[in-house]
């Protein structure tokens, strides 16, 4: 284990957790993800660099802005601390695996890609396609670059492998969306969720993008459940699946293996 490395993983998790910000703030609402500048929500002055520094200048702040005085949100540290710890989580699965460094930006970007997508889909239910559509495509390039990654080390039947992840993972939730809509008369599920597991499908393959389903799904009973015991929300009301998708995908790709493995255990 190398702790230089592991601080420039966090390091480098941070700067992206701050762009997954201006991401979850702009994109839904069709502004440049570009320019202009980061500005106060309250004052409108452009934040400077040296407060524009990840984790940091919020800390040195003390949570306000420097000119008006008004409260920043602590979900901005939050998700830059988050995306850093993911990046060091990353890393270290990898190295333990012993995978080439040309996947490591790829699983960042995975990481990335769900957490961006579960805080948009919290704040405005929906999963942009600019979002999901290039997850998607990365898995399949990810088969053509790299093929030995889980299967055979063939281009053919890695992008087999990845097709047929897609068609199960996103069939998956076109299913469940049939149930529900058959169960609640109304549509329950969006197109965006579909997509999203097609993609996770296409990088993870079938039977892990299933298993993120199942995960997914206890998740969110779990947490639908007791926002109706707790009287915070009613039966049928609507709550975003993606974010319980995209946990149940990282759960997948950070402990499935192991998972299954204690699973298979119970039935030698
Ligand atoms: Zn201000």
């Amino acid at each position: 284990m190398d702790i230089f490395l592991i601080a420039i993983a966090f390091l480098f998790g941070l700067s992206v957790g701050s762009f997954a910000n201006v991401i979850v703030y702009r994109l839904p609402e069709g502004k440049s993800i570009v320019l202009p500048r980061s500005y106060c929500p309250d004052c409108r002055t452009p934040i400077a660099a040296r407060d524009n520094i990840p984790l940091l200048g919020f800390l040195l702040l003390k949570g306000k802005c420097r000119y008006c005085r008004a409260a920043i949100s602590p979900r901005y540290p939050l998700v830059e601390l988050l995306m850093g710890l993911v990046f060091v989580a990353v890393y270290l699965l990898l190295s333990a695996r012993g995978e080439r460094l040309i996947l490591f930006p790829f699983y960042w970007f995975f990481c990335f890609s769900l957490v961006v997508l579960s805080l948009i889909d919290f704040r405005h239910y929906i999963l942009p396609d600019v979002l999901t559509y290039p997850l998607l495509g990365a898995g399949f390039l990810l088969a053509v670059l790299y093929p030995g990654r889980l299967g055979s080390g063939e281009i053919g039947p890695e992008l087999l492998r990845s097709l047929i992840g897609a068609v199960v993972g996103g069939g998956s939730l076109w299913m469940i969306g049939l149930l529900g809509k058959a169960a609640f008369r109304k549509e329950a599920m969006g197109l965006g969720d579909v997509k999203l597991m097609a993609a996770v499908g296409a990088w993870q393959g079938w039977g892990m993008a299933l298993f993120a389903v199942f995960l997914g799904a206890l998740a969110a009973a779990l947490v639908g459940i007791s926002l109706i015991l707790l009287k915070k929300a009613r039966w049928g009301a609507r709550l975003p699946f993606g974010p319980y998708l995209a946990l149940g995908s990282l759960l997948t790709l950070f402990f499935g293996s192991p998972l299954i493995a204690w699973y298979l255990g119970f039935y030698r």
